[in-house]
């Protein structure tokens, strides 16, 4: 493996997670699958390992990680849980929504990890291999999405290997990622307030249902960038909400509207969200200089693709 300048790919099975718990354990980076989009995963407790995160994905380090917990119990020891926090955990973990929350002082996290902030973002995973990793190594892993910074977020092990190349040496292969969109953030704060400061698969309106209405903004300096206006760049011209693709356009339908790639023919927008990366990196590799998409419903999960698509689109 070492030394070699190519990408090795492993199946999720018990001598690939072998393979991956050894390299984290020695500090090395391993490209694992979780269901929102595949992690770039290293230790979370050695600043070198975090710090080659960021190399290899080419990422300003004012921008923190997100952590990957085995569970809740592990979380409790690196951030300070009310019960809000906890009842969030209770219903929406393992899965795709990531807690913003008051740092612990005596949390093993290299400072990296959080880019100096006084909070820590936390998530329980649900892919079974992500899962077996965690559950195997006993620490925490730091894993942003596996590409290169403002790059099209990966949900196969080939995005990943497109985009990193021999910058992360194991891909654990786990097929499509299932959500396909980065998990929702939630940022609680202390007065009792809250911020979604990523949309994800977790909907706004699904926890304005528990937490009541969002409270305005108490953003800390930067906090996601996801909210940064540019990201998932794929590279070309992207024009939104268009009826119809131009000759030198590649073009990612939607339901009725029929495209090169097709985010969901019966209009699901579920299956929109698992499949957009997908027809992003497609329409990225094509000989077409630009790309269009149809327009896609803001209701439930549609706002996060929405999000993205904006993101994308921006110059
Ligand atoms: P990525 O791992 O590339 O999907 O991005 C991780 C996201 O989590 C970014 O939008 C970060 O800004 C956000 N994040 C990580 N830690 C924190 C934190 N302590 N406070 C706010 N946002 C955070
Ligand atoms: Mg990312």
């Amino acid at each position: 493996m070492s030394g070699k300048n190519v990408t090795e790919v492993v199946a999720p099975d018990a001598e690939g997670i072998a393979r991956a718990v050894r390299i984290l354990e020695s500090g090395g980076l391993v490209a694992i699958p979780t269901e929102t989009v595949y992690g770039l995963a290293a230790r979370a407790d050695s600043a070198d390992a975090v710090a080659a995160i960021y190399a290899a994905k080419g990422r300003p380090d004012f921008n923190p990680l997100i952590v990957h917990v085995s569970d809740l119990a592990q979380a409790e020891q690196l951030a300070v849980f009310d019960e809000r926090a906890r009842d969030l955990a209770d219903r929406f973990w393992p899965g795709p929504l990531t807690l913003i929350l008051p740092l612990r002082e005596d949390a093993a996290i290299a400072g990296a990890v959080t880019a100096g902030l006084p909070t820590i973002a936390l998530r329980q995973p649900a892919h079974k291999a992500m899962r077996a990793v965690l559950e195997a190594t006993g620490f925490p892993l730091a894993a942003p999405s596996a590409n290169r910074s403002e790059g099209i977020s990966p949900t196969r092990a080939e995005h990943v290997i497109a985009s990193l190349g021999a910058a992360c040496s194991l891909v654990v292969d786990g097929g499509a990622s299932q959500e396909g969109l980065e998990s929702s953030i939630v940022a609680l704060r202390a007065g009792g307030g809250w911020n979604l400061l990523r949309p994800g698969p977790v909907t706004r309106e699904t926890l304005e249902r528990i937490l009541g209405p969002e409270t305005e903004s108490e953003a800390i300096g930067i906090e996601a960038p996801g909210q940064l206006a540019r990201h998932y760049s794929p590279g070309k011209k992207l024009r939104l909400s268009a009826a119809r693709a131009e000759e030198d356009e590649f073009f990612i339908g939607f339901g009725l509207v029929q495209g090169d790639c097709t985010l969901s023919s019966a209009g699901d927008l579920n299956e929109a969200a698992a499949r957009l990366y997908d027809c992003m990196h497609q329409a990225a590799a094509s000989p077409k200089p630009r790309i269009a998409v149809a327009p896609i419903p803001y209701g439930e999960v549609g706002r996060a693709i929405n999000d993205r698509l904006r993101r994308a689109a921006a110059d």
